[in-house]
């Protein structure tokens, strides 16, 4: 397979192949993200792609989900990437479901008309980064979306009947804007109804602008507890309209949680709120074991 540079999936797809058809993120703009820094962004050849199905077509029984990366390979013009579903259902008829990540720009370039036509293709699952509901955070942070601009992109999705899985960045508001990055956050939620939503804590990098702010004092991150007080607010602001596994277990986190709301939302608050009383760091993930 030809890989380029770094390759970064979500979790869930941990089982799939991993088909590199763009290299890095046309975004590559958000302070605190340091996964493509110094790659140039690139639309792999068709030639290429094809290649790699066809390389892993002789592998087909090893998977059943196929990951296109990287960072925002939804931004591929939508023939492009109708023939590159087409040509995986035709080489790997084993494949059931396509997964790409997405952020909001890229969701909006794509008409409602062409979600379908890729969701019909294949595409079963969009990662949509969200970060914040602030858009004070998300100017901050030069997400290049406003929250508003996010909740459309999230309708388009659902609207085509795309699985939606969003992420949100725990601490990104620092200090200053926590409570109402948290607020925010939780609402937005609400109002994008996803059918995944996954918490993860920002980790400071030394080579990212957020980073540098950070060594500067322009930012302060809140402490571990501040990290778990924003959790517990996202959740008491997200009023889920539908069914929605929320985890916040990736390994950035200090506090993993796997639940299934709005049912189990006061059991949550409940565990969140005793960790939150008894203020004992045992109970969080230690420092060395948190990564990206
Ligand atoms: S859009 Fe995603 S991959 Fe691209 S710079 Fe922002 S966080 Fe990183």
């Amino acid at each position: 397979m030809d890989y380029i540079g770094n390759i970064f999936r979500p979790p869930s797809e941990a089982e799939s192949l991993i088909l590199q058809i763009t290299v890095g993120c046309s975004h590559n703009k958000c302070t605190f993200c340091g996964n493509y820094r110094g790659e140039k962004f690139a639309i792999k050849s068709m030639d290429t792609i094809k290649r790699d199905i066809d390389e892993a077509a002789r592998y087909q029984h090893l998977f059943d989900k196929v990951f296109l990366a990287d960072g925002d390979a939804l931004i591929l013009p939508t023939a492009m990437l109708l023939e590159i579903l087409g040509y995986i259902r035709q080489k790997c008829s084993n494949t059931g479901r396509v997964g790409v990540y997405a952020n909001t720009k890229s969701i909006l370039r794509k008409t409602p008309e062409e979600l379908v036509q890729l969701r019909d293709a294949g595409i079963g699952i969009v990662y949509h980064g969200v970060e914040s509901g602030s858009d004070e955070v998300l100017r901050r942070v030069k997400k290049g979306a406003t929250a508003e601009q996010t909740i459309e992109a999230a309708a388009r999705v659902t609207g085509a009947g795309v699985l939606l899985s969003q992420m949100v960045l725990l601490g990104i508001g620092g200090v200053e804007l926590s409570d109402e990055h948290a607020t925010a956050t939780g609402k937005i939620l609400s109002a994008m109804s996803p059918d995944y939503a996954a918490a993860l804590t920002v980790m400071i990098l030394p080579e990212t602008e957020l980073g540098r702010d950070a060594a500067a004092g322009r930012f302060v991150l809140p402490d571990k507890f501040g990290i778990i007080r924003e959790l517990k607010e996202i959740i008491e602001n997200f009023q889920a309209q539908r069914n929605c596994f929320f985890t916040s277990n990736h390994a950035s986190n200090y506090l993993p949680i796997r639940a299934r709301l709005p049912d189990q939302r006061n059991e949550v608050l409940g565990l969140i709120n005793r960790v939150l009383k008894q203020g004992d760091e045992s109970d969080l993930r230690p420092e060395t074991l948190r990564a990206l």
